[in-house]
């Protein structure tokens, strides 16, 4: 089969390795891999059956139709959802065993609900606010929703298996609001056992608090960023510094290839001008497969070894390199990141191209990219 033209090879040996190394990070807490988002643009599927397969013993989606799509792929293993707007009926998620979050009194309401058509109680894990203020119970209302817990768990409407919350600056690990949220939430933690509840699975670190506050491990780690390979907290250090593995590979083959002269214009405004004769490489990707428009004229590539810079305005479908002397032909592989274990640009380098994060840079991938896997029992 002939090689696509853009595609994003995903290693699922990579994945499998940064399973192990971060459990063995996060010991002797359980490892949860967030497999939202399409595997943070990976695949959500093959990223789980690998995590899974690797040892992490949990799965966590932001929504319960990640979820089911899990559940309908085959997945068994324990498995998390926290975000849903009031409606979504929770009895098909309970039925799949399917653990679920409440963040409100309201939606406590709607989980017990579900649980009444399915018969069996939905395993429950309670979210507390400690600062994000984004999701999570409000303080002020976490009395009501612990107490309002515990009397469903008496009537066998729900088990209360977990209580957790979401850190806001764990990216910066000195941020005074991390030991301030960890505070708050211990005293939520009070709260519980005091309405007699004893939930076995606390949590609330994600890859940042991880890596870097060891504190913060409680039970059970929520690791996603990490899973794939990328470094959360960039400016200590490259996945690398941290054991990890970049999984994803972006590269495509140069559709053409044009020598101009000096003072050419390049690409939609012209935002690029060529101070010298140049040969510019095509490379057929563009914001439609989710490369920013705002790293037009910062991101580099790497063709035949050797660095190019990007040049011009990205386009929906393509986007220019000027290949310098090189003598790249038509055809010929363009990697626009990888590892960087061979000289190749990061993810990460295209984050700071694009003065984004390199959260957004992986997840925002699709389109019309070609996914492929290497690695892993496939
Ligand atoms: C996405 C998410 C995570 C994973 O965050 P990373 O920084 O990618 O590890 C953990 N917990 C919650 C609630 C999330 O939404």
């Amino acid at each position: 089969m002939s090689r696509p033209d853009a595609e994003a090879v995903v290693d699922l040996d990579a994945i499998a390795h940064n399973t192990a190394r971060l459990q063995q990070i996060a010991t002797p807490a359980a490892l949860m891999v967030v497999v939202k988002a399409d595997g943070y643009g990976h695949g959500m599927l093959a990223v789980a059956r690998t995590a899974r397969a690797a040892g992490a013993d949990w799965l966590g989606v932001a929504l319960p139709d990640e979820a089911l799509a899990l559940r309908a792929a085959g997945d068994t293993g324990p498995l998390l959802c926290w975000l849903a707007a009031p409606g979504r009926g929770y009895a098909p998620v309970v039925d799949a065993g399917i653990d679920v979050t409440a963040s409100s009194p309201v939606q406590l309401d709607e989980i017990a609900a579900g649980a009444a058509d399915t018969g069996r109680p939905a395993r429950l894990h309670l979210k507390i606010d400690t600062g994000l203020s984004r999701n999570g119970c409000p303080p002020r209302q976490w009395p009501q929703l612990v107490e309002a817990a515990a009397q469903l768990q008496r009537a066998g409407r729900v088990e209360v298996v977990g209580v957790w919350s979401h850190l806001a600056c764990a990216d910066e690990p000195d941020h005074p609001a991390n030991d301030a949220q960890e505070d708050a939430f211990d005293r939520a933690l009070d709260a519980v056992r005091a309405a007699g509840l004893h939930p076995p699975l606390v949590h609330l670190a994600n890859s940042p608090a991880t890596l870097t506050r060891p504190s913060s491990h409680r039970d059970l780690v929520r690791v996603g960023l990490a899973a794939y390979g990328l470094s959360p907290v960039p400016g200590i250090g490259p996945p690398q510094h941290f054991g990890l593995r970049p999984a994803l590979t972006l590269r495509a083959r140069l559709a053409a290839v044009r020598q101009v002269p000096a003072g050419v214009g390049v690409s939609y405004g012209h935002t690029h001008v060529t101070s010298r004769p140049a040969r510019l490489g095509l490379v057929p990707v563009g914001y439609g497969e989710g490369i920013a428009v705002t790293a037009s004229n910062a991101a580099q590539v790497q063709v035949d070894g050797r660095r190019c810079p990007q040049v011009g305005r990205v386009c929906m479908d393509q986007f220019v390199v000027d290949l310098g002397a090189g003598a790249a032909e038509p055809g010929d592989e363009v990697v626009l990141f990888g590892p960087g274990d061979h000289g190749e640009p990061t993810a990460q380098d295209w984050a700071t191209a694009g003065g984004t994060i390199v959260y957004e840079v992986v997840t925002r991938l699709g389109g019309r990219l070609h996914r492929s896997y290497v690695g892993g029992d496939r």
